[in-house]
């Protein structure tokens, strides 16, 4: 849950990073916001936030309450680790050029995610926990 809670962070991060970056940049005439491209890029990311926020919240009340099954600590794990690599994937592309340049805390986020579905368990083995606990 401690990894899963990193994700959430880093992708409210990324994601208000890149809003207001997607309002200043300017290509064009306009902002890279206002491309429909973008615009329906970030409100997918927004949802998918959303979605992973209300998850992980959900997890921790269980978790102090001492409900929460490895099963389903093992799906926030390796969603929201997953979510982060693809939002932070999306982020960056948003950025354009300068999303590669390591000074941009995206693209520094985008090598930091990248260890998120590995350690602490990989996505392949959170999915075998699940699997195990459908009986198989
Ligand atoms: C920066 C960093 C910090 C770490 N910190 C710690 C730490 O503090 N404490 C600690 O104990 N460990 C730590 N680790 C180790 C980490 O938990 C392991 O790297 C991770 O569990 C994966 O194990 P592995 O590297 O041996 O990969 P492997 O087990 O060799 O896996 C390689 C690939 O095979 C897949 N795979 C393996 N077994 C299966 C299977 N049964 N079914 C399907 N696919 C499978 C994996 O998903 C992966 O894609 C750290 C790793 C890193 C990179």
């Amino acid at each position: 849950m401690s990894i899963a809670a990193g994700s959430i962070a880093v992708i409210e991060f990324v994601l208000d990073l890149t809003i207001q970056y997607c309002h200043d940049r300017k290509a064009f005439g306009q902002k890279i916001g206002s491309f429909q491209n973008s615009k329906f890029k970030l409100a997918e990311m927004t949802t998918e936030a959303e979605i992973g926020r209300t998850f992980y919240d959900q997890c921790v009340l269980e978790l102090n309450e001492k409900k929460l099954t490895p099963e389903k600590a093992a799906m926030a794990k390796w969603w929201l680790t997953e979510l982060e690599l693809k939002i932070v994937d999306q982020c960056l592309q948003l950025h354009g050029g300068y999303g590669y340049i390591k000074e941009y805390p995206i693209a520094k986020a985008y090598l930091n995610s990248r260890v998120q579905t590995i350690y602490g368990g990989t996505t392949e083995i959170m999915k075998e926990i699940i699997g195990k606990s459908l009986g198989f």
